[in-house]
């Protein structure tokens, strides 16, 4: 049985005393859901508060984003280094990081790696834009994706790896989310149907259990992500292979995003 997951993305948004607030708004609601995952991606600059905030609950910190490289001359960058402290989870391959920043899979795959030698669990983001999923190329790109951000990560540790290695190495490659990001469905409105994410998440379930193995493809977290609310949620998280959400605009509304945590506990329990 896979544990239900449900992350916030608050992207760029809110100023240090914000996200106290926002925190402060959901803590309590937040708090009460048992059974599920609960992640914030607050921006860097919240982490510290927040973390402080979050002490004693069951409610767990991610970063949105790190660099490769665990330190050296690389102004502006924060390092999984300076976040493994505080935060359990790091979101990696975002597509607003691959479209507005140039992040390629070379890159997303470097940091994948990084993320899992130092101690974060990632929450790798994939997913097609509207021109490759009109032009029937969205299994073709998911398939890319998935395979680059993935290369050299085996049951067997990052490059491979001997067979005493074998079981801490599984429960590394086990500590990974993948979270299905239609990019046509992000901060449009325009989610896709449940029935069109659960297929294409079997695909994607696929291809890691082509990479892996069958088992822990089944173990596997895979998230949906795009326009989920809290009146949208329940179309996803009743297809068994969805286990929960990535959710961005509506994890800044602390009403919504106690709700869809909510929702999401409630089916899964059923
Ligand atoms: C996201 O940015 O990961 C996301 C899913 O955004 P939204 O929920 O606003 O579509």
């Amino acid at each position: 049985m896979r544990t239900p997951f449900v992350a916030g993305n608050w992207k760029m948004n809110t100023t240090v005393a914000e996200a106290e607030k926002l925190v402060l708004e959901m803590l309590d609601g937040l708090g009460r859901i048992g059974g599920i995952e609960k992640v914030l991606c607050p921006p860097f600059v919240s982490l510290v508060a927040i973390e402080m905030m979050l002490k004693g609950s069951t409610i767990k910190l991610g970063a949105q984003n790190m660099h490769f490289e665990t330190k050296g001359a690389y102004t502006g960058e924060i390092s999984p280094l300076m976040l493994s402290d505080m935060c359990e989870f790091v979101i990696l391959g975002h597509s607003e990081r691959r479209h507005y920043f140039g992040e390629t899979d070379e890159i997303v795959n470097k940091k994948v790696k990084t993320a899992l030698t130092g101690g974060l669990k990632p929450i790798l983001c994939i997913g097609e834009r509207l021109e490759e999923k009109e032009a029937g190329k969205t299994e073709e790109v998911l398939s890319r994706q998935v395979r680059n951000a993935l290369d050299g990560i085996r049951p067997g540790g990052p490059s491979g790896g001997s067979e005493s290695r074998q079981t801490q190495d599984e429960h590394m490659t086990a500590r990974l989310v993948i979270a299905y990001e239609p990019v046509w469905a992000i901060g449009t409105g325009k989610a896709a149907t449940g029935e069109e994410a659960a297929t294409t998440i079997h695909f994607i379930r696929g291809i890691v259990a082509d990479l892996w193995t069958e088992a822990l493809a089944q173990d596997l977290r895979v998230l949906y992500g795009g326009s989920v609310t809290s009146a949208n949620i329940g179309e996803f998280v009743s297809q068994p292979v969805i286990d929960g959400a990535l959710v961005g605009g509506a994890s800044l509304k602390a009403e919504e995003f106690v709700g869809i945590v909510e929702r999401t506990a409630e089916i899964r329990r059923a």
